[in-house]
């Protein structure tokens, strides 16, 4: 037998999220087949179910379950009207209608247990947030049935095994390989297609987990790297990975190709094409990755390459994209009595993790009298505090003057991996920031080179993504 060809193809919560666009997956599933011998389908959600379902929870966990008979008929509506308008078989539609319903009635006993508790407990939100998956995968699989492709709908739980951190669950690769192929290879070797729910999986004892916000593109490889495919595909709503935001920059290009290390960067400075954990698998596995868009199937998107030709060289421009994160504050810790103790720098992050933060940005100047770092606007107030709580001793005896924040600031991130082998770069950045009016706050440059990043006001963050791109265009 002539070796067979993986294909897992990926669909996010637009591409799946109504009837016109399940139509579009439906040909691009069908397109696939014919030249791929084997193909997986992972589905996310519907668009804006999971936020749906986590408000529901949320809700419920101070006691409030007004909102959801809403939340029900909201949740009947979205699925049933795809379902209504594309499945004809009417035995296989009322039992698709039947098993959604079955998950939204779930969904209201999950919410009255929460409520009873006073609490949502992490596990208990993936119990919830699971159901938006269980839900389209249901839909998608019978969508797919009806339209004469053969699949079968396979919720990942019985696949996928994770520790138990929940909503932010690591899969154990052991287990999941072998359950993996136990379970969609013989489906596989039959024609059919498995299609299986990104984000959620299980622990061994089978309790539901979740991979973290946006994880069903992990999902996919995961999934792809066990089996082993060829190939993961992730289909979206834009044309792959732009050089920057078409709304900020209307000249905005498609990158055709892009490396591992710049999607990297590039998914963590705000450019949500890709959930940052599906990177790893499929670069260790050695398998490509496409972002491609559902309501553009012929648009080739954005290829993921490995970037470095055997003579060392990266391909293509230097600077490859330009990001903005908004909404976030530059936090200062500042005294002359810090210089040269030990311990401050980690006893800060300390306080700020405490807090549950995470923090995109840091940057220390050498002469140690102040740390400056960025938080998201709205956990600004709560950082300060419990800063103020760590370093109290300090404060009183003067060494720390002040724990202070910005008000609204921007990061901005130029990337590209031509950048570390090509001087100048960073000259160029703050040459043309500078001709073009913008003050630059704070910068840092990741040690990989494959950044820069910096920080300004939140009214300059049109201006600088605009002039940062120019350099993209003449680079
Ligand atoms: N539905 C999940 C979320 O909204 C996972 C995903 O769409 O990737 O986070
Ligand atoms: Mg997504």
């Amino acid at each position: 037998m002539p070796e067979q060809k993986t294909l897992i193809m990926k669909f996010g919560g637009t591409s799946v999220g109504s009837a016109e666009a399940l139509v579009s997956a439906i040909q691009i599933i069908r397109d696939a087949k014919k030249d791929w011998d084997r193909v997986v389908v992972v589905t996310s959600a519907m668009s804006g179910v999971t936020n749906l379902l986590l408000d529901s929870a949320a809700s419920a966990s101070h006691g409030k379950v007004d909102s959801l008979p809403a939340a029900e008929s909201a949740l009947r509506e979205k699925h049933f009207a795809a379902a209504d308008a594309l499945i004809k078989n009417e035995k296989l539609r009322e039992q698709t209608k039947a098993e959604i319903n079955a998950l939204i009635l779930s969904l209201v006993d999950l919410c009255k247990a929460i409520a009873v508790l006073g609490e949502a407990s992490p596990r208990a939100m993936d119990a919830v947030a699971s159901l938006g998956e269980r839900m389209s995968v249901y839909l998608l699989g019978a969508v797919v049935n009806d339209a004469g492709i053969k699949a079968k709908a396979i919720v990942s739980t019985e696949f996928v095994v994770t520790n138990a951190h929940y909503q932010n669950a690591h899969p154990d690769f052991k287990a999941t390989t072998e359950k993996t192929r136990g379970l969609l290879n013989p489906l596989m070797d039959e024609g059919i297609i498995p299609i299986t729910t990104g984000f959620i999986g299980a622990t061994p004892e089978g309790a539901i987990t979740t991979l973290g916000r946006g994880g069903s593109d992990y999902s996919a490889a995961i999934i792809g790297a066990v089996l082993p495919a060829d190939d993961v595909w992730i289909w979206t709503d834009v044309d792959g990975v732009m050089t920057t935001d078409p709304r900020i920059v209307p000249e905005a290009v498609t990158l055709p190709e892009i490396n591992y290390s710049e999607i990297a960067e590039l998914a963590y400075y705000g450019a949500k094409v890709l959930h940052p954990k599906t990177i790893r698998p499929v670069l260790d596995a050695g398998i490509g990755l496409r972002i491609c868009n559902t309501f553009n199937p012929s648009h080739p998107g954005t290829r993921l390459i490995a970037g470095v030709k055997s003579n060392g060289k990266v391909e293509g421009k230097v600077i490859k994209a330009v990001t903005a994160i908004r909404k976030q504050r530059l936090i200062t810790i500042e005294g002359r009595g810090m210089l040269g103790v030990p311990g401050v720098a980690a006893r800060a992050f300390g306080a700020v993790a405490s807090t549950g933060t995470s923090v995109p940005l840091i940057t220390q100047a050498s002469s140690e009298q102040s740390i400056c770092f960025a938080v998201p606007s709205e956990l600004a107030p709560t950082v300060l505090s419990s800063l103020e709580k760590a370093f109290a001793a300090e404060i009183e005896d003067d060494d720390i003057d002040r724990v202070w924040a910005t008000e609204d600031v921007s990061i901005i991130t130029v990337v590209g991996a031509g950048m570390r082998h090509t001087p100048g770069v960073s000259g160029r950045v703050f040459s043309k920031l500078g001709n073009d009016g913008v003050n630059v706050l704070a910068i840092a440059q990741g040690s990989s080179e494959v950044s820069i990043s910096l920080v300004v006001d939140a009214v300059d963050t049109e201006n600088a993504v605009k002039a940062l791109h120019e350099l993209i265009v003449a680079s």
